[in-house]
């Protein structure tokens, strides 16, 4: 197994509904992602991204298969040990936020420090917000920022852990042209200049060629990837998925 192997997914299955009324969401999946790899997922709406993500980032239990997080399975015996799990390696970005509209900007960030338990870093979370742009909002309420600038304060948010993945859930999918880019440059530049592992679900082409790498979903299943990709490359792959579908071994970079 490499050594510098940030996350891998061995054959995931996540089946939801009972018996009789299944619907298969992921569907042998398996990958794997070097650190300091930049990966978005795209697909057509109900291929299985969110689902994807949400296994490979503990939040959702798989029916079969194992995840490897930084080398460690993220088996969790129980909902603590997972919660425990997430919070140790784990940073999530979703579409709408999440920031506790009560709380500062500040303790926003301060607060996955609290959370495990850990002494709240002021200087350390306040060089992050610096690094984000927003060394001078620290006192300001959410509700008082742009979605951008929320979204920016997200990012300090699930960085401030030193996570070793990066999941991102349509991250730029609730902010304008000129925010969305300023958001996807913080991340590439999370992944060149210090060495963070993202992975990203988009349905934005443009959004998608700021990664390194493209894995294409259909279905509950890998059925394309593309390195280096550019907008165009993206859309038009996207507008011919599917016809890939039969034949390809569901693994990648394994
Ligand atoms: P995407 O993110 O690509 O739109 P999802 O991962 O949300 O796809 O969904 C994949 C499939 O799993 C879809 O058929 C969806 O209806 C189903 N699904 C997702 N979440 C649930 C759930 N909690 N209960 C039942 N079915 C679900």
């Amino acid at each position: 197994m490499n050594g510098h192997e940030a996350l891998r997914l061995e054959s995931v299955r996540k089946v939801y509904g009972d018996e009789g009324n299944q619907v298969v969401a992921l569907d042998h999946v398996s990958l794997s992602l070097p650190t300091g790899s930049f990966t978005a997922v795209m697909g057509p709406s109900g291929s299985g991204k969110s689902t994807l993500l949400q296994c490979a980032a503990g939040l959702e239990r798989p029916t079969g298969g194992r995840v490897f997080v930084d080398g460690a399975e993220l088996a969790g015996e129980s909902e603590t040990a997972l919660t425990k799990f997430r919070r140790e390696r784990i940073g999530f970005v979703f579409q709408q936020f999440n920031l506790l509209p009560t709380m500062t900007v500040l303790e926003n960030v301060l607060l996955p420090m609290r959370l495990a338990g850990k002494k709240a870093d002021t200087k350390r979370a306040g060089e992050i917000l610096d690094r984000v742009g927003l060394g001078d909002r620290l006192g300001h309420l959410p509700s008082e920022l742009s979605g951008g600038q929320q979204q920016r304060v997200a990012i300090a948010r699930a960085v401030v852990t030193q996570p070793k993945v990066l999941f991102g859930d349509e991250p730029t999918g609730a902010l304008d042209t000129r925010s969305a880019r300023e958001v996807l440059g913080l991340l590439r530049e999370a992944v060149r200049v210090y060495g963070r592992t993202i992975v990203m679900v988009t349905h934005d082409p443009v959004a998608a060629s700021f990664a390194d790498g493209v894995l294409f979903l259909a279905d509950g299943r890998i059925v394309g990837q593309m390195a280096d990709p550019t907008a165009e490359a993206v859309a038009q792959r996207m507008a011919h998925l599917g016809d890939e579908t039969n034949g390809r071994p569901n693994l990648v970079g394994v």
